[in-house]
């Protein structure tokens, strides 16, 4: 059965290509004609689409990128939704993902159970009598997702890239950063107070009366916010070494003695002597406010962990209470269909066994032959940069494309599929399934400890539109999923597909040279394969990185964080030098024939507008500039381009225009 469907998508996409070649792609009707591309190339190209493009509902934005993962979600809701209607074997991987859907979508009997299933944690969270006691239940939370004052994991020694260890990160609080506690503007006042209700629901929904219900939301919050006050900013988090600090638990257990280390490490299960702290600050502060803040109060604030890591696991209020928070935080008007959340949680929980489903029906190994040889010509472009740079010794150069060489390629889907066969999964059992599923996630990752590292692990799953690159591996990865329109159509030009994947592609590859990414060596370990003069010119160049985004203003008078965007920045103005330079090396690249009235550095800068093309809410915008890495889409495309010779030529910007910069004040790096 499964083969004539495969063979069937197969026939459906050869007919796909053949009309996509007489698809027009870009037209100049879509060109808003009333803007100037020298003063807003991203308007230039969408602002038309702006006029039309319809925010769903449900969801905080539109378009392209991240937004792509709407259509994607209801793709894999179509998968799981027949998997579930099949007859399956107990056990087999159709099973897990059929009943695993089904259980979820099962509302009456979750909302039957209201927050019965969280009761035995708060019998436990009720015995507990002293912080010994209150860490034990710290520790055992992490291994089902709930997230309350410590956060580990395991993963590579960033000194020592093939073997993994125990890593502990700051955490503790329930707004995205620190600085959603400390900010006094209206916004930020506004999502305060959402999360303050949200917290006092739920105390409501568990049977507080309303008094109550508020005294304990202001304690728990109070706790959040003194923890907060000891986190380092998300730009402080940027700096490679300040957060690696392997220490001795040896040590640990006399810098710690509230945390009690041992008890800690016991709970978890891990067996190690020693742990990068990457933020101290954080558990210094940990072990004074476990015995300042009163052993009830802690409790409190266990509960609420509880309560939030499954909210959508319980009754239908709790997800709503949840909801009310979300919305004031992004925006979206009402919640995504119930299909749609399960759909994201197996993504989530199960992700590489309904990742196979996914491939098989949307991935072809053509895409992965073609978006393997873009990876190869990128390569071979970013070699020859480098060997031009004015501004690097010869013996810098020589490393640079020692690492350049080394990067890994993965594309598509991973080599070999994760397994789920000790998750167990029950049709009518929707929390058990989930917590089953994060403990078998939680054992995986504690089984690496101490072991060297599996390089062919992913940590995306197919079906998500992204791409990323990994410094501890040094290695490149593009899911099947950003294979398709607008970023990689087979049947498209070379300028569309340089202009789009090609950016993709030659933005991951420069994050391995990025303000991070440049700390790594080629084996991925933090060490300076750097001259002093070199590395000195490059943190100039940064700077002015740092400098020209920090000017842009995105809504009100938020600017773009220079300094948090600068790693994602550098990647972009890269990605679109060397994708152009590949580019060129095509047949297209070195043409002048105009395609639907546009020469081919046209089309490849259109592409480039076209990949970031996205409309979103405000609100998610403000969340975007708060915690996102990258620039919002608008300076994703104006930014780069703005430094580009091709751009100023093929558009004839000139002095006056807005996006016009002096041939001498153009950022180039890399
Ligand atoms: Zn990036």
């Amino acid at each position: 059965m499964k083969k004539i469907v495969f063979f069937l998508a197969a026939i459906l996409s050869l007919a796909a290509c053949k009309q996509g070649a007489e698809k027009k792609y870009i037209s100049i009707q879509e060109i808003d004609s009333t803007k100037k591309p020298g003063d807003n190339f991203f308007l230039y190209i969408n602002n038309k689409w702006f006029d039309t493009a319809v925010i769903p509902a449900s969801q905080s934005g539109v378009g392209a990128y991240m937004f792509m993962n709407y259509p994607q979600r209801l793709r894999l809701q179509g998968i799981l939704d027949s998997v579930s209607k099949a007859a399956t074997p107990t056990g087999s991987i159709e099973q897990q993902l059929g009943d695993f859907y089904a259980a979820g979508m099962d509302t009456a009997t979750i909302n039957k159970r209201g927050y019965d299933p969280v009761k035995p944690l708060f019998s436990k969270i009720d015995s507990i009598h002293n912080v010994a006691s209150l860490m034990q239940f710290v520790a055992n939370g992490c291994k089902a997702n709930i997230g309350s004052v410590l956060s580990f994991a395991v993963g590579p020694d960033n000194k020592n890239s093939s073997l993994n260890i125990a890593h502990i990160y700051q955490t503790g609080i329930g707004m995205p950063e620190r600085d959603y506690y400390l900010k006094t503007d209206a916004a930020s006042v506004a999502i305060q107070a959402a999360y303050r209700k949200y917290l006092t629901t739920l105390f409501v929904l568990t049977g507080s009366d309303s008094v109550a219900a508020i005294k304990n939301s202001a304690l728990v919050y109070g706790i959040e916010n003194q923890i907060a006050a000891s986190h380092k900013t998300n730009i402080e988090l940027r700096d490679v070494n300040a957060n690696y600090n392997k220490m001795p638990v040896a040590v640990l257990v006399k810098r710690h003695p509230n945390i009690g280390w041992l008890n800690v490490l016991n709970g978890l299960g891990a067996k190690t002597d020693s742990i990068d702290v990457a933020q101290t600050a954080y558990y210094d502060k940990l072990n004074v406010l476990l015995t300042s803040i009163p052993i009830n109060d802690w409790k409190m604030y266990l509960k609420f962990k509880v309560l939030t890591a499954y909210a959508n696991q319980l009754s239908r209020p709790f997800a709503d209470a949840e909801f009310g928070y979300n919305k004031v935080l992004q925006g979206q008007a009402v919640q995504k269909a119930r299909g749609e959340i399960i759909a994201d949680a197996v993504d989530q929980l199960l992700g590489e066994a309904l990742g196979q489903f996914y491939v098989k029906k949307y991935f072809t190994e053509d895409a992965r032959k073609r978006a393997l040889e873009l990876v190869n010509n990128l390569q071979k472009a970013f070699a020859v940069r480098i060997d031009h740079l004015d501004w690097m010794s010869d013996s810098t150069k020589q490393k640079a494309k020692d690492k350049l060489f080394a990067i890994t390629k993965k594309i598509g889907y991973p080599a070999k599929w994760k397994d789920y066969k000790n998750v167990h999964i029950e049709s009518n059992r929707y929390f058990e399934n989930t917590v089953s599923a994060a403990s078998n996630n939680y054992q995986y990752q504690l089984e690496k400890l101490g072991k060297p590292v599996d390089r062919s692990e992913w940590f995306t799953t197919p079906s998500t539109v992204t791409a990323y690159y990994n410094p501890s591996a040094n290695e490149i990865v593009f899911p099947a999923a950003i294979l398709q329109s607008p970023y990689f159509d087979d049947a498209a030009d070379d300028a569309l597909n340089y202009g789009g994947i090609g950016i993709v592609i030659g933005h991951e590859m420069t994050h391995a040279f990025d303000d991070q990414g440049a700390q790594f060596d080629k084996d991925g370990n933090v060490k300076n394969w750097w001259t002093k003069d070199d590395y000195a010119r490059f943190k100039t160049k940064t700077q002015q990185v740092v400098d020209l985004y920090s000017s842009f203003t995105v809504l009100d008078t938020m600017h773009v964080k220079g300094a948090l965007t600068l790693g994602e920045n550098t990647a972009d103005i890269g990605g679109v030098s060397i994708a152009y330079d590949a580019f060129k090396m095509t047949p297209q690249g070195k043409d002048t024939t105009r395609i639907d009235g546009f020469t081919p550095d046209q089309r490849f800068c259109i592409s480039i507008a076209r990949i970031w093309r996205v409309k979103m809410k405000d609100e998610f915008l403000r969340f975007w500039i708060n915690n996102n890495p990258h620039s919002p889409p608008t300076w994703r495309v104006n930014g780069p381009l703005m430094n580009m010779p091709y751009f100023h030529k093929a558009f004839n910007i000139k002095p006056g225009d807005k996006m016009y910069v002096a041939e001498k004040d153009r950022i180039k790096i890399w």
